[in-house]
């Protein structure tokens, strides 16, 4: 089964072609340099490069797989998959209505498909010789991290989930940017955070709160996190800031990865589940997968973390994944039926 798959949910234009769970192409147009001006991301702007896009990014994943046109390519293909939600409602509009033109041109049916579902099965994703080859042995706890999410859910099944806890203000992406903000560093604020905790002569040298650490539920929370580093920072003079900017993100972000850490640990001994999968953009952080491997190993357990670096952004490849296994279920809907965006679309 091959599937046209179509993300436009926030910052990257990004479509792939998919055959189960190989990904044959993935293009990818990011908008990232288009927000540095502005902090983060705006939703006209992007809906306007997407639009602009779009027809690119379309024909370069088909190119990537074979360099015949459109038409023909289109012949191969048995399904269009778009995602619908969550995402910002000016952006994700843009790549529904893409789906359906597509849809009605080459009478193709068209598969939604929930941009968190894409990042969970991303972990599943093979190149186009199959590779990794890893199984499904359910149930799964999974972790979703990135600057709008963070969330730990019991993966039942194929399209199966519960909700165990969520954070209840900023996401763990978001606060990491929040941070890089607060030492004078641009956007996106992850990875300066995590280059410099790289270079910090100690990782926690001012440990921050764990927020939450305590509670029994399974939720999370950044602001206090957030609000004791505002503090920190006007208390100190502006030497020590410039001075110790290292230990100061790396303290950050060591406060972020343990409050990630406390609560999926306490989630696989209530569940009993040691088997963990971990996605969204603040997956690729090198130090939040290197104390992860180090928990789970301690629970006897296996954690799962997308394959392939392309895979932590946002993209298509995703999309078209998690619709092989919507395909199977039957979700599937003609060109002319109504397809809403749900920029609040939830898992569970
Ligand atoms: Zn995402």
């Amino acid at each position: 089964m091959k599937i046209l798959a179509i993300e436009t949910s926030f910052d990257e234009t990004s479509v792939a072609v998919t055959e189960e769970r190989k990904v044959l192409s993935n293009a990818i147009y990011s908008q990232i340099l288009l927000y540095k001006e502005w902090g983060g991301v705006v939703p006209s702007i992007a809906k306007r490069a997407h639009q602009e896009r779009i027809d690119y990014v379309i024909e370069e994943a088909i190119h990537k797989v074979k360099k015949i046109d459109i038409q023909t390519f289109m012949k191969s293909i048995d399904y269009i998959a778009v995602t619908y939600g969550p995402g910002l409602a000016l952006a994700l509009e843009t790549g529904i209505a893409k789906a359906k033109e597509l849809a009605a041109r080459y009478e193709k049916k068209i598969i939604p498909v929930n941009h968190m579902e894409g990042h969970i099965y991303s972990v599943f994703a093979q190149n186009r010789n199959g590779n990794p080859p890893r199984d499904f042995t359910f149930p799964y706890l999974v972790l979703l991290v990135s600057g709008a999410h963070t969330e730990l859910l019991l993966w039942k099944d194929h399209l199966s989930y519960e909700m165990l806890g969520k954070t209840r203000d900023d996401a763990a992406g978001e606060s990491l940017d929040k941070a890089a903000r607060m030492l004078g560093f641009g956007y996106p604020g992850g990875p300066i955070i995590e280059r410099l905790a790289q270079q910090a002569a100690t990782s926690d040298h001012y440990q921050f709160p764990r927020p939450m650490a305590r509670s029994k539920d399974l939720d999370f929370s950044f602001s206090g996190l957030k609000t004791s580093f505002f503090y920190y920072l006007r208390s100190i003079e502006e030497k020590e800031k410039t001075e110790k900017v290292r230990e100061l993100a790396s303290s950050f972000q060591s406060a972020v990865i343990e409050s990630l850490l406390i609560k999926t640990e306490q989630a696989m001994l209530q569940t009993n589940v040691n088997n963990v999968v971990i996605a969204g953009g603040v997956a690729i952080n090198s130090k939040l997968r290197k104390e992860f491997r180090k928990l789970v190993k301690r629970q006897g357990g296996a954690v799962l973390f997308p394959p392939y670096a392309y895979l932590n952004k946002d993209n298509a490849a995703m999309i078209g994944i998690a619709a092989f296994y919507r395909a199977q279920e039957g979700y599937l809907r003609d060109a002319s039926s109504e397809i809403d965006r749900v920029p609040r679309l939830a898992l569970a």
